[in-house]
């Protein structure tokens, strides 16, 4: 494998620093990128504006220059991208259809919740909103239950083959939020696609939105990336680490100490490198052993 057959990417969401759960993330898509020869670009998610907070996409880039990521190419900004994700949408015409029913009518219909915890879409407004219900939000078709196209399988290079029915497990979901922004399922695949990336490395916590990614490229006409799942770290309640979840900031003045404990979450085995040059030899070769396509160059 080439360079040109490896692009990966790390995409963190602006809405905190680099914490102890993100920094796993980056280390594995790094590492994976990094083995295979590979480029390793990054992209700053902001496209959910509400949750940006001012000065965390510098914080998570100097964070990364201190643990020595460096990234190639130019920094992707989603929020500075919003035509191409609006030429993506006009695509996928009538697929997309306007809806407008508010968040408790539909956890009212007791559906049940989607595999990533949003209240399954009862299809309400498929056929044409009610008479005075205005369009709130922009959904994307799912395929009808005994269609060819609802059940959508990937091979996950750390979990192995994982498959979900769109239809019973998702249900209709949003492309253009309430709030006008375009939602992530979204940007994230017209953006992969964009910079020609052909491996993912993330964690689980999107390991329930990658079949609605696939689903998404398909109608675009868009190729499959690999897929790597990777675990993520949870506090004590078992919630995923975030700074809402009690995360503490990284400590930059011992970035050894840090990368460490994320090369250990990942169970790479290392023999305790003093240095950081010493780590990334060590973690490289690590990581080589375990997840290194076998066709080396
Ligand atoms: N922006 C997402 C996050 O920070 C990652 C998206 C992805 O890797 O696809 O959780």
């Amino acid at each position: 494998m080439n360079q040109a057959h490896y692009i990966g990417r790390f995409a963190p969401s602006p809405s905190g620093p680099l914490h102890a759960g993100s920094l796993v993330a980056a280390l594995a898509s790094y590492l994976d990128a990094r083995v295979h020869s590979g480029k390793w670009l990054l992209r700053i998610e902001d496209i959910d504006e509400t949750r940006t907070v001012p000065g965390a996409a510098d914080a998570i880039l100097h964070a990364l220059g201190v643990f020595g990521m460096h990234q190639d190419g130019e920094i992707v900004v989603q929020s500075q991208r919003k035509p191409l994700y609006e030429a993506a949408a006009q695509k996928l015409g009538n697929l997309l259809y306007p809806c407008g029913c508010t968040r408790k009518e539909i956890a009212d219909s007791r559906l049940g919740i989607a595999a990533d915890g949003a209240a399954i879409y009862p299809g309400t407004c498929r056929h044409g909103r009610a008479p005075g219900k205005s369009a709130r939000t922009l959904r994307l078709r799912v395929p009808d239950p005994d269609a060819a196209n609802d059940s959508i399988s990937f091979d996950d290079r750390w979990l192995g083959p994982l498959t979900q029915q769109l239809s019973r497990e998702v249900g209709d979901f949003v492309l253009k939020r309430a709030d006008g922004f375009w939602a992530y399922q979204l940007a994230v695949v017209v953006d992969d696609a964009d910079q020609r990336v052909t491996h993912i490395v993330r964690g689980t916590d999107l390991l329930e939105s990658t079949q609605r990614q696939i689903y998404l490229q398909r109608l675009l006409g868009l190729p499959t990336p690999a897929y790597m799942h990777v675990p993520v770290v949870r506090n004590a309640d078992g919630e995923k680490l975030s700074k809402q979840t009690g995360a503490l900031p990284l400590d930059l003045a011992h970035p050894l100490k840090e990368l460490q404990r994320a090369a250990d979450f990942l169970q790479l085995d290392l023999h305790q490198p003093e240095s950081l040059d010493g780590f990334w030899r060590d973690a490289m070769q690590a990581w080589d052993h375990r997840f290194r396509a076998p066709n080396r160059p």
